[in-house]
């Protein structure tokens, strides 16, 4: 493996823009050294007029490059992280849509064989399953006749199969059996995650308590202000605000959210509570105008339209088709700083999903995982594990 040296570049640390060289040597970043400083044995890379980040860490994507997780075939995993590495994503948590528990065992096999295939380059941090356990009046682009209550056998069939694999599980906290699921999934270091949800504020504050302290795409198929009767009644949403501990991620492609709410979330939840993710479906990093959401068994058809997927009536999104540069881009348009957007998504999305790995940030003896891109974020170069990737 060859040592490099990201020279004259702006290194975007987990805190400050620094004006440094980095030295990488076997895979890891070894020192970051001052730009004068005479070095040997190193291949040089000039990063003039770049920046360095740390790369970047995806832990909703469910496709990208004409595939979906749940397609199950040899090239699944290659296509999607292939597509998402050229943007600059180096890791990634492969996210499960709602299925049948045989669609979804064959789903978790499809990720225990990609493990295994060196063919990969992209760091591969365990999955996320998004469902079954949603509401059906939440279900966004979710099949209604794919998702269901809690089934304690179903799950504990799953998560054994998955054989510690599963990292993240994202469901709706007001169906029956939520405590139960809860439990057996703190018991097994699930990160729980309140999502597709129409779970009121008390519910909510309930959940944080029984372990969910993250909230899947925030503001999409999450319960908010109603009322019943003349009377109101607060949401996610609201108790999202209220928890000072309960952690967002937010789909920063430009679509799902506007600048004004981009703005809202960042300033009272705080940068440190928040993770940029794309929740890309297959059309991510591909030119095409019409695709589909879920496997190949099971297609839904959607459009491409607008930079986003949307349903056939284009009455709602049905996914995203966003790739991680963007996410940055978008958060910095929405007036939000580089050090912040990127902290988004390296530093944040490890942390709030327990994942304790040394990637992330551009320190010593880190996994030398890099991003290098211009002031528009424009992908220059990417490095995983000190291999020049793209
Ligand atoms: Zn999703």
């Amino acid at each position: 493996m060859e040592n490099l040296r990201l020279s004259g570049g702006t290194l975007v640390t987990e805190s400050q823009l620094i004006k440094a060289d980095l030295l990488i040597e076997n895979g890891l970043i070894k020192e970051i050294i001052d730009e004068s400083q005479v070095t040997q044995g190193y291949k040089v890379i000039d990063c003039s007029n770049l920046y360095v980040s740390a790369g970047f860490i995806d832990i909703h994507q469910h496709g990208g490059g004409g595939a979906d997780y749940m397609d199950g075939e040899n090239d699944t995993y290659l296509k999607i992280t292939e597509a998402h590495l050229k943007h600059g994503t180096t890791s990634v948590m492969p996210t499960l849509l709602s299925a049948t528990k045989p669609a979804l065992i064959k789903a978790v096999e499809g990720y225990l064989s990609a493990e295994k295939d060196d063919r990969i380059r992209a760091n591969l941090l365990g999955l996320h399953l998004e469902g079954r356990y949603i509401a059906p009046s939440q279900a966004g682009a979710q099949k209604e006749d794919r998702i269901s209550n809690f089934n304690s056998q179903e799950y504990s069939e799953i998560i054994e199969k998955a054989n510690g694999r599963i990292k993240r599980w994202s469901v709706a906290p007001e169906l029956l059996g939520a405590e139960e699921f809860a439990n057996y999934a703190n018991k097994n270091g699930i990160v729980l995650s309140i999502a597709h949800s129409d779970a009121d504020f008390d519910t909510t504050l309930k959940a944080f308590d029984l372990g969910f302290k993250h909230v899947t795409h925030f503001y999409s198929c999450t319960s908010s202000i109603v009322r019943k009767n003349g009377f109101r009644i607060a949401g996610i949403v609201e108790a999202t605000y209220y928890l000072d501990d309960m952690n967002v991620e937010i789909i920063a492609d430009g679509c799902h959210l506007p600048h004004s709410l981009l703005k809202l979330i960042v300033k009272l939840k705080g940068v440190d509570n928040v993770s940029l993710i794309t929740d890309a479906m297959r059309a991510a990093g591909e030119n095409v105008t019409e695709s589909y959401l879920g496997s190949l068994e099971d297609p839904l058809p959607v459009v491409i339209e607008d930079g986003v997927a949307k349903l056939l009536d284009k009455k709602a999104f049905g996914g995203s088709i966003a790739t991680s540069d963007r996410l940055v881009k978008t958060m910095l348009n929405a007036g939000v700083d580089l050090v912040s957007a990127v902290k988004m998504l390296t530093v944040n999305p490890l942390k709030q999903m327990n994942l304790n790995v040394k990637r992330g940030k551009i320190e010593k003896g880190y996994f030398a995982d890099l991003c290098v891109f211009d002031k528009d974020v424009n992908v220059k170069k990417v490095i995983v594990n000190g291999k020049i990737a793209y």
